[in-house]
């Protein structure tokens, strides 16, 4: 991000524009929406630059601009048609410290003005860095007819009943009591006038403020492999609605970005060989969470349900009485033969398909290996990069055909996905080789399909 977005109090505070034709008029609209000091510095100003005048609105000084004119400026915009006295000007602007635009011109410009969707006091600023002027005025007319009309009307009414509302306890009962405001009644009340909208709220307050307050709960929501727009619906509604966000290493940044802004975020590392928060730990945290009436989501890779430790930390709540839910989620295996244009069974190839760790407690997991090893068997080892090479011995000592296929796919569904095909007879010196960084799934049984290969932007090794 080279241009951070803020919002600048312009109340009363001087701004000045250099210019006084089509490019200065249109910035100087721009402002009047404020109630900047708007001070204008032209020789030629256009009639609709002088009627502003007329009307008090602007201040126009008929002469280019001096260095004694910007001393106490906030903003100056260099509006100016002619280019060179455009650059004099933001020169001169520099020179004093003041921020400065030069219209259409991002690289001499110390700020930009965004795209903006106006509904005061709620606005909407877009920008591109001024890499997509298309795709910001393509969000603009989306947000434009997505937001109603009268939002603005909404947000300023409740605006004023703010210091009402903190009579309810503050977090959640006060954030269910806006929700309910700008989601629910709101809009319906949004045609009415302000005094109806006044009398709606205020026994909307009084039926929040009879209500009794949430307890505590716990969403154990799966993530999914790192796409965020593979999360189910409810797990993105949870993400929304959270307090308290427990989650764990592998899940992406993306995925993370959609917690409510004001949730607690607790990183409980867990990584195979990494420092890891203990279970123990964990659970505490859950149940401490939960306990004082926070709507906590335990955030988990994938499936919550495939090798997440996740009846431990349900046990963990039993004695308190924690209620909680399960919130599905796409498991890596699902991705991972998505990656690859796979099926995990097929008719006539496989009718059963295995999730396996490599890991037990104590060092490496035993299997059936006998019937891992048949022909056409299709497995998924989760958490495998360390084990491959027991995994290969074990699967050829069981009569494994060394020509298996075998596919390792490395942040499946990630913007960084890698996909390594190879055979079980080469399965250890390929990842080795390969040393792969971030999660990593190996299928047993499966190569990546021809088509698929050929429409994949990742390197296949
Ligand atoms: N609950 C998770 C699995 C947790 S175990 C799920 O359902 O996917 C952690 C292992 O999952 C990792 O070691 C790796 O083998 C696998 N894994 C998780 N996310 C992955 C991803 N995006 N790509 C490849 N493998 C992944």
């Amino acid at each position: 991000m080279k241009h951070f977005p803020i919002f600048v109090d312009l109340n009363n505070q001087p701004v000045v524009v250099t210019g006084g034709g089509e490019a200065a008029l249109a910035k100087l609209r721009l402002l009047l929406k404020t109630n900047a000091d708007l001070e204008v510095y032209t020789a030629n100003p256009e009639p609709a630059v002088e009627r502003l005048a007329l009307n008090g609105q602007i201040k126009l000084h008929r002469r280019t601009l001096q260095p004694a004119d910007i001393a106490n400026a906030t903003l100056l915009y260099a509006a100016d048609a002619d280019a060179s006295e455009a650059l004099r000007v933001a020169g001169l602007a520099k020179a004093a410290g003041v921020m400065f635009n030069v219209v259409d011109n991002l690289e001499a410009s110390a700020f930009i003005t965004p795209a903006i969707v106006d509904r005061d006091p709620v606005t909407v600023a877009i920008g591109t860095e001024g890499a997509a002027p298309v795709l910001a005025r393509a969000i603009k007319a989306k947000l434009e007819e997505e937001l109603p009309e009268r939002l603005g009307f909404l947000a300023r009414i409740g605006k004023l009943f703010r210091p009402q509302v903190a009579a309810l306890p503050e977090g959640r009962a006060q954030r269910a009591f806006w929700s309910d405001y700008y989601f629910k009644s709101g809009p319906r009340l949004a045609s009415q006038p302000e005094t109806e909208v006044q009398a709606a709220l205020a026994s909307l307050l009084k039926a929040h403020s009879a209500q009794t307050p949430l307890e505590g709960h716990v969403a154990f929501v799966g993530a999914g492999p790192g796409d965020p727009e593979l999360l189910t619906l409810k797990a993105r509604k949870a993400l929304h609605e959270a307090d308290v966000v427990i989650y764990d290493r592998l899940v992406s940044a993306p995925v993370l970005e959609l917690c409510r802004r004001e949730a607690v975020m607790v990183s409980v590392g867990k990584e195979g060989f990494g420092p890891s928060t203990p279970q123990d730990e964990i659970n505490a945290s859950i149940v401490e969470h939960a306990q004082n009436g926070a709507q906590v989501v335990r955030l988990k890779g994938g499936d919550p349900t495939i090798f997440g430790r996740l009846d431990e930390e349900i046990e963990a709540l039993e004695p308190y009485g924690i209620s909680y839910s399960i919130l599905p989620g796409v498991t890596a295996a699902s991705a991972s033969v998505a990656a690859i244009g796979q099926s995990l069974t097929k008719r006539g190839r496989n009718n059963a398909v295995r999730f396996l760790t490599a890991h037990a407690m104590q060092g490496f997991a035993e299997q059936d290996w006998a019937a891992l090893a048949r022909q056409g068997e299709v497995s998924a080892v989760y958490m495998g990069k360390k084990a491959a090479r027991f995994v290969q011995g074990r699967l050829l000592m069981h009569g494994a055909a060394p020509a298996t296929p075998v596919t390792i796919i490395e942040n499946a569904s990630r913007p960084d996905q890698r996909i390594m095909s190879t055979t079980l007879a080469h399965l250890s010196a390929d990842i080795d080789a390969a040393a792969p960084q971030g999660a990593a799934l190996i299928l047993l049984g499966l190569a990546p399909r021809e088509a698929a290969v050929n429409t994949l932007k990742e390197a296949v090794i």
